[in-house]
């Protein structure tokens, strides 16, 4: 039987649960457990978050947030006034007055109530100063990374979209991938346009259809499976190149170009 010391010394399991808000976010809710302590990411809403750590009798000891936008900020406000000790993560390069701890790219913190570390990665394009957060095998990748597709360039350029996806596409396969939209079924109608013949593509659309039909989550997506089926990632493959130069008009083998021309398709699609 291991001692409680021995316990505290273990990596933490931690579980993770969706909890949606407005048409299509989904807030990230982290807890270990067996304890009450738990942490959000990104809450645009605070009704939904409220609802559930009272049905839980949970306490919020953190939010994580990933970049400004009202939908992933715009709850701060009342669940800083139902916990006033709350501890708000976020990206210092964005100005978002509530922040209580500004995190750089690269940069490691310690959750103590999650007994978790969390490392922190540069993402910008969705927005200049986005970032994403990576707990043990776990990434809140906010608005850069969608299940079969990618954010929008709000602020950022293509150049940096990309390089913020390839970062991502160097993590474990195994690594989960908690999208904060679910936009995966209209993306997957794009990522056939794009790879008609991609058999996973194919397949992992049945499933999504069938998840939704039961009002399911299609998330957490994996990062080996978004390397198969997300055109974004796909950029060195010749299959999407061939397809994005029949589309555009216009012959290019340089993966940024390919990106570049890519997420105008989409925006257009
Ligand atoms: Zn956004």
């Amino acid at each position: 039987m291991s001692t409680p010391a021995a316990t505290d010394n273990m990596a933490a399991t931690l579980t993770i649960i969706p909890l949606p808000a407005f048409n299509d976010n989904y807030i990230w809710l982290i807890h270990r457990a067996e304890h009450s302590d738990a942490y959000v990411v990104d809450p645009g809403d605070a009704t939904p978050v409220l609802h559930y750590l009272a049905a839980n009798n949970s306490h919020l000891s953190g939010i994580l947030l990933t970049h400004h936008h009202s939908d992933h900020t715009g709850g701060i406000a009342r669940l800083k006034a139902a916990f006033p000790d709350v501890k708000i993560y976020g990206p210092a390069q964005e100005s978002i007055s509530s922040i209580t701890s500004a995190l750089q790219g690269n940069e490691e913190i310690f959750l103590p109530e999650l007994n978790c570390s969390a490392k922190v990665l540069s993402v910008p394009g969705h927005t200049s100063g986005h970032i994403a957060y990576l707990l043990q095998n776990n990434l809140f990748c906010g608005d850069t990374l969608f299940s079969g597709g990618c954010g929008r360039l709000f602020e950022g350029t293509a150049e940096q979209m990309y390089r913020s996806l390839a970062q991502f596409a160097t993590l474990d396969d195994n690594v989960k991938v908690y999208c904060a939209h679910e936009y995966t079924l209209a993306n997957l109608a794009f990522a056939q346009t794009v790879e008609p013949n991609n058999s996973d593509i194919r397949q992992y659309l049945d499933w999504c259809q069938q998840q939704r039909q039961h009002h399911l989550p299609t998330l957490p997506s994996s990062i080996g499976l978004e390397k198969r089926i997300n055109p974004f990632l796909r950029c060195n493959e010749h299959s999407v190149q061939a397809q994005v130069a029949n589309h555009c008009g216009q012959k290019t083998s340089n993966s940024t170009q390919v990106f570049t021309q890519l997420r105008q398709w989409k925006d257009n699609f």
